[in-house]
């Protein structure tokens, strides 16, 4: 396969001691409702975290509040450095850094395929189109369907339809990439192939934080799982220790029902 990069290394990089993500102290409610309850990790260049739990742990809220989807009420997040605060100048300055992979793909229903990945570049980027198109083309052929350009995205099966998104979120030359369920909307069929993309983006280095319960991938790839539950960071570990010795009961309990 040509030899060209998922992501191009940033001309300007920030001190490489720099985390790419800290979430210090993070509390959310929604109403009354106690969402995030003292969220605490750091994700450093490179790292790939994958996040699992039962359903309604909070494990969408606090991949959301990464890139201000959602807004913490207490704590400190920070994305290369930059603050999450009400400044929409850092939000923005955030935004521009995440990409972001949606379990139900967000697709652009009137736009092709290629018009879907270059929107942004030229809107928010001021790419010039040409230049838009050669790029998300480049990575079209990276997620394995260059010949789905002129499409729609109703005319994509499932699997193709959530590589578009993986592309057009990589037209953005995200530092990092926030995956929510990716894979949870797609025929089991269909799985693998998105799976095998997310694998390839990791050993390229991609920074990447993944809510999925394909424990596979976690095994392949994470240096670090995260089992959230209630709100809470439960447990974190790395892969070989995580699913080899659970420490909380909470944790076991989940594993028995996903592996
Ligand atoms: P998960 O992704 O782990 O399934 P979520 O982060 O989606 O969990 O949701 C965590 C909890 O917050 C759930 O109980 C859910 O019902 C609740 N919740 C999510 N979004 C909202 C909202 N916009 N308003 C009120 N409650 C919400
Ligand atoms: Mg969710």
């Amino acid at each position: 396969m040509a030899a060209v990069a998922f992501h191009k290394k940033d001309s300007t990089p920030a001190p490489s001691a720099t985390p790419m993500v800290t979430l210090e102290g993070v509390n959310k409610w929604y109403g009354q409702f106690h969402v995030l309850r003292d969220v605490n990790l750091t994700v450093k260049r490179g790292e790939r975290f994958v996040i699992c739990g039962p359903s309604g742990s909070g494990k969408s809220t606090m991949i959301r509040c990464i890139n201000r989807l959602e807004e913490h009420q207490k704590g400190r997040i920070t994305v290369d450095g930059t603050p999450l605060t009400e400044d929409v100048r850092n939000i923005e300055a955030v935004r521009r850094e995440v990409g972001m992979v949606f379990q139900q793909f967000n697709l652009f229903p009137h736009l092709t395929v290629l018009q879907n990945c270059t929107l942004a570049p030229i809107w928010v980027r001021k790419m010039p189109k040409k230049e838009a198109e050669e790029m998300a083309m480049t990575y079209l052929k990276r997620v394995r369907i260059p010949e789905q350009a002129n499409k729609f995205p109703g005319q994509l099966s499932g699997g193709q339809q959530q590589r578009v998104a993986i592309a057009r979120a990589l037209c953005m030359r995200p530092k990092v990439m926030l995956f929510d369920e990716p894979t949870s909307a797609l025929d089991p069929e269909m799985v693998k192939e998105v799976l095998d993309v997310m694998v390839e983006l990791a050993r390229e280095g991609m920074t990447m934080m993944c809510v999925t319960h394909e424990m596979g991938f976690a095994r392949q790839v994470a240096d670090s799982v995260i089992f959230m539950d209630r709100g809470e960071i439960v447990e974190q570990a790395p892969p070989a220790e995580f699913f080899k010795n659970p420490k909380s009961e909470r944790t076991r309990a989940f594993l028995g029902q996903v592996l």
